[in-house]
C-alpha cells in the first residue's frame, strides 16, 4: 500500500502537540482504505516540552507517528529539511503544525495527487488572519520575487503547504545547498503542479515565531536564493550613473561652469566604481550560481525506443 507522511515541524508547541495529532489522525481515516497514513514530527530544539509531549504521543498512537529530535533549533527550514530526509512516504505533505493549515485540506491535496499531480500547492484565499502588517510586507515579499523569479513560477500567498510526490521528495533531497528554502527549491524542482486554494485558521495556541527581524532575514534569505538578479542591478545603477555623468560633461564644456565640471569628476569616478562592482557582481554572482550545485535541468519522464537498460 502507498504511504502517506505528514511533516510537522513545531517549535516551542507543547499545547498543541496532542491536538495537533488527533486532528491530523482524524482527516488521515478516510485516505486509510487505500493508504497508509503517518506523520512525522520535528521538534526544531524546543525550549518547552514539545518533545516530551512529543514521545507521549508516540507511545499513544504507535505506530502512527514517528518523531525527529533536532540538537538544536535550526529555524523552520532545517526542520522541513530533516523532515524530508526521514520522510518514507510516497506522498509527503508538509504542513503548519499550529493548525493554522487546516487538516481538513489533506483530503483535497491528495484527490488532486490522484488525478496525475506531483506537486499540490495549497494557497491561501485570502490573509484575514493576519495583521496589517503582515499584509504588507507579505505583498512586498511576493513583489520582489516575482521580479527576480525569471524562469521560476512562485506562487504568491503560497507558504509550505504543499504535497509532494516521492520523485519530487528525492529531487529535493538531492538539492546540495545550504541556504535551502523551501517555497523557491519545489518551484525549481518542478513537475506537474496544481494549486489548491484554502482558509488559513487562526493559530490554535501559542504565537507567532516570528518577529520583525526574523521575517525580513527568512524574506532575504528567499530572495537571494531565488536569483543573482539583486547584483545585477548594480548594471542599472552604472547606466544611470554614466548617463548623469555625460550630461555634467556637455554642460560643463557648454558653459565652463566649475560646478559641472567638478560634477563631472566626481559622476566619471563614481561611474567607474560602479562598472567595477558591475564586474565584481557577475563573477561573484557566477560562484553562487556554482556553489549552489543546482542541476542545469531535471527529467520527468523519458521514453525512448531502444530502451535497452543503461
Ligand atoms: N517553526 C519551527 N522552527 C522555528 C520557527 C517555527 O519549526 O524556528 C514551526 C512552528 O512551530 C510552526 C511553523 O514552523 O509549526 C510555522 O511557524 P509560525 O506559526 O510561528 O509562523 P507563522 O504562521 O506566523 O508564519
Ligand atoms: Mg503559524
Amino acid at each position: 500500500m502507498r504511504r502517506i507522511t505528514i511533516i510537522a515541524p513545531m517549535y516551542n508547541e507543547e499545547n498543541l502537540v496532542s491536538e495537533y495529532c488527533e486532528r491530523v489522525l482524524k482527516n488521515l481515516k478516510p485516505l486509510e482504505i487505500d493508504y497508509t497514513t503517518e506523520i512525522l514530527m520535528i521538534n526544531d530544539g524546543s525550549k518547552d516540552r514539545t518533545w516530551e509531549k512529543m514521545s507521549e504521543m508516540y507511545e499513544k498512537y504507535y505506530p502512527k507517528l514517528s518523531i525527529i529530535n533536532l540538537s538544536r533549533n535550526f529555524g523552520l527550514e532545517g526542520a522541513i529539511n530533516a523532515g524530508l530526509e526521514k520522510a518514507k512516504g510516497d506522498i509527503v505533505i508538509v504542513m503548519d503544525a499550529d493548525l493554522q493549515d487546516p487538516p481538513s485540506v489533506i483530503l483535497e491535496l491528495v484527490k488532486k495527487y490522484e488525478k496525475g499531480y506531483d506537486v499540490v500547492v495549497a494557497k491561501r484565499k485570502k490573509r484575514e488572519s493576519d495583521t496589517f502588517f503582515k499584509k504588507f510586507s507579505a505583498n512586498l515579499y511576493y513583489k520582489i520575487s516575482d521580479k527576480l523569479s525569471g524562469k521560476l513560477k512562485l506562487e504568491k500567498n503560497a507558504a509550505n503547504f504543499r504535497l509532494l510526490s516521492r520523485k519530487v521528495v528525492d529531487e529535493l533531497n538531492k538539492l546540495e545547498e545550504k541556504n535551502k528554502v523551501f517555497r523557491v527549491t519545489v518551484p525549481f524542482v518542478g513537475m506537474k503542479t496544481a494549486v489548491i486554494e484554502y482558509n488559513r485558521d487562526q493559530r490554535f495556541s501559542g504565537k507567532t515565531k516570528y518577529n520583525l527581524f526574523s521575517m525580513i532575514r527568512y524574506a532575504l534569505d528567499g530572495i537571494t536564493s531565488i536569483s543573482i538578479e539583486p547584483l545585477r542591478k548594480i548594471f542599472t545603477i552604472s547606466i544611470f550613473s554614466s548617463i548623469v555623468t555625460v550630461l555634467l560633461l556637455i554642460l560643463s564644456i557648454i558653459s565652463k561652469e566649475k560646478l559641472y565640471i567638478l560634477g563631472f569628476i566626481i559622476g566619471f569616478f563614481s561611474t567607474m566604481i560602479l562598472v567595477s562592482l558591475t564586474i565584481i557582481g557577475e563573477y561573484t554572482g557566477q560562484i553562487m550560481i556554482e556553489s549552489k550545485r543546482r542541476p542545469i535541468s531535471i527529467i520527468d519522464d523519458y521514453k525512448t525506443p531502444n530502451n535497452i537498460e543503461e
